[in-house]
C-alpha cells in the first residue's frame, strides 16, 4: 500500500480523498493555487504545496507542477478526483513515465472512452446497447442528411470529443439539419479543437440512468447498480438518486451484468460510470466516464462501501474488498448539488461565506469544503457542497432531505438551495416522475 498520496484537485472532492487516505493510514498531500491558499483541503491534508497562480491551466492542470509536487513531497500515487486531469490520457502517461501511480484507469482506457465514437464502437462490440445512429463520424452535410433520414427525425448531432454538454445540437426535422450540423461543428471546434461530429436518434423523454462499475484490472468487475440523474439543467446534473425510481430489480440485474461483463472483458481498473438514456424500458449507451463521479456518494449510501478507498486499493494492486454477491442495496439515497449561483439564471456567485452551519443527524452527509468566513474564489467550478441523505426508502430519504435543507445555513453568497426547497414540494419529484427535460420545463414557470 502507498505511504503517501497526492491529490491533484481542490474543493470537496480533494477533502473526500483526504478523508479516505486518513482512514487508511495513508499520508495525504494537497496541492493548491495561490487563490486556494486558505482552502479547506489545504488545511485538512497532512501536507500542502502551492503549484501555481489562480488560473487552472497554470496550477491544477499543469503536469510539471503536479509531478514536481510529487517528487518534492515523496508521494507515490496521484488521485485526480473528478474534472481537471482525471480523464487526461497524456497526464496518466506522464505520471507513469515518472514511476508514479495514477489512481484510476489506464491511459489506453481513458483514450478509448474519451473519444465518443471509439467508445460507442467498443461498447457495441462488448454487447452494450447503444443509441441508434451514424456509423462513426459524419464529415459532410450531405452525409448528415442521409443518416438523419435513415434513422428518422428528431436527431442529435454530437461532438466526437464532446463533454460538459457542449457541441450538441438537435434537429427536429430536415429543415434544421443544416444549421444543427454547422453549429455543432463550430461549437465542437471552439470547445475541443476538433470538429468531428456524429449523429444519434434524439430520444424525446428519456431518463438519464448511469451504472457504477468497478474493476480490479485483472478481469474481475462488479456493478453497483444505477443512479438516476435525470434532473438536469443544460445537461448538468442537479439532483441524483439511487436506486432509480423507474428501475426494477430485473432491469438493474440485466443492465448491471452487461456493464460489469463489458468492463471485465477489457480489464478495466478502478471506478467507472457507464451512462445511458433510458426510455420505454430500454437502455441506450451514451458515454463512459473513466473516473469517480460527483454523485458517487449516493451509491456509497445504498451499498455502504467507500469507493475512494476501493480505488486506492486496486491502484496499489490489492483485490477489491467486495464481490458482486456482497453488494446488496440498502434503502435509498439522494444528493443535491449546492452551487454558488444566483437564480434564476444560475450565474456564478463567488464571494465570502459569512455564516455556515452544516446539517447533521441520522442519514445525513455533507460533502463540502466550506467554513465560516471562507471566500469562494471566482476561478473554479461553482459546486460548493453536496448534501446527501440516506433513508430506508425513498419517502424517508425525501423527508430527510427536506429536514436537512431546513437545518443548513449558508449565508453570504447566493446558492441553488432555494431550488431544492421548491423541488421538494413538487408532486412529480415526490413521485419520481421526471425525465431529462422535466427540470428545464419546470424552471420556465418557477423563479
Ligand atoms: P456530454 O459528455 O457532453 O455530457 P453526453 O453524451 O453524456 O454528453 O450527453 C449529455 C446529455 O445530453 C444527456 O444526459 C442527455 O440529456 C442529452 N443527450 C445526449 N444524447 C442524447 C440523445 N441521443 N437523445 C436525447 N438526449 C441526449
Amino acid at each position: 500500500m502507498f505511504d503517501k498520496i497526492l491529490i491533484a484537485n481542490r474543493g470537496e472532492i480533494a477533502l473526500r480523498v483526504v478523508r479516505a487516505c486518513r482512514e487508511m493510514g495513508i499520508a495525504s498531500v494537497a496541492v493548491h493555487s495561490t487563490a486556494d491558499a486558505d482552502a479547506m483541503h489545504v488545511r485538512m491534508a497532512d501536507e500542502a504545496i502551492c503549484i501555481g497562480p489562480p488560473s487552472s491551466a497554470q496550477s491544477y492542470l499543469s503536469f510539471p507542477a503536479i509531478i514536481s509536487a510529487c517528487e518534492i513531497t515523496g508521494a507515490q500515487a496521484i488521485h485526480p478526483g473528478y474534472g481537471f486531469l482525471s480523464e487526461n490520457a497524456a497526464f496518466v502517461q506522464a505520471v507513469e513515465d515518472h514511476d508514479l501511480t495514477f489512481i484510476g484507469p489506464t491511459a489506453e482506457h481513458i483514450r478509448i472512452m474519451g473519444d465518443k465514437i471509439t467508445a460507442k464502437d467498443t461498447m457495441k462490440a462488448l454487447g452494450v446497447p447503444c443509441v441508434p445512429g451514424s456509423d462513426g463520424g459524419v464529415p459532410t452535410l450531405a452525409e448528415a442528411r442521409r443518416v438523419a433520414a435513415e434513422i428518422g427525425y428528431p436527431v442529435i448531432i454530437k461532438a466526437t470529443a464532446g463533454g460538459g454538454g457542449r457541441g450538441m445540437k438537435v434537429a427536429q426535422s430536415a429543415n434544421d439539419i443544416e444549421s444543427a450540423f454547422q453549429n455543432a461543428r463550430s461549437e465542437a471546434k471552439a470547445a475541443f479543437g476538433n470538429d468531428e461530429v456524429y449523429i444519434e436518434k434524439y430520444l424525446t423523454t428519456p431518463r438519464h440512468i448511469e451504472i457504477q462499475v468497478f474493476g480490479d484490472g485483472k478481469g474481475k468487475a462488479v456493478h453497483l447498480g444505477e443512479r438516476d440523474c435525470s434532473l438536469q439543467r443544460r445537461h448538468q446534473k442537479v439532483l441524483e438518486e439511487a436506486p432509480g425510481p423507474a428501475i426494477t430489480p430485473e432491469l438493474r440485474e440485466r443492465i448491471g451484468k452487461v456493464c460489469a461483463d463489458a468492463v471485465a472483458k477489457i480489464n478495466y481498473i478502478g471506478a467507472g460510470t457507464i451512462e445511458f438514456l433510458f426510455e420505454n424500458d430500454e437502455f441506450y449507451f451514451i458515454e463512459m466516464n473513466t473516473r469517480l463521479q460527483v454523485e458517487h456518494p449516493v451509491t456509497e449510501g445504498i451499498f455502504g462501501v467507500d469507493l475512494v478507498r476501493e480505488q486506492i486499493r486496486v491502484a496499489a494492486g490489492q483485490e477489491m474488498s467486495f464481490t458482486q454477491d456482497d453488494l446488496q442495496i440498502n434503502g435509498h439515497a439522494i444528493e443535491v448539488r449546492i452551487n454558488a449561483e444566483k437564480l434564476p439564471n444560475f450565474s456564478p456567485c463567488p464571494g465570502k461565506i459569512t455564516q455556515y452551519h452544516a446539517p447533521g443527524g441520522l442519514g445525513v452527509r455533507m460533502d463540502s469544503a466550506l467554513y465560516d468566513g471562507y471566500r469562494i474564489p471566482p476561478y473554479y467550478d461553482s459546486l460548493i457542497a453536496k448534501l446527501i441523505v440516506h433513508g430506508r426508502d425513498r419517502p424517508e430519504a425525501l423527508a430527510r432531505l427536506a429536514r436537512a435543507l431546513g437545518e443548513l445555513i449558508l449565508d453570504g453568497v447566493d446558492t441553488t438551495i432555494p431550488l431544492f426547497h421548491e423541488l421538494l414540494n413538487d408532486p412529480d419529484v415526490l413521485a419520481g416522475d421526471y425525465n431529462i427535460h422535466w427540470l428545464e420545463k419546470w424552471l420556465e414557470t418557477h423563479f
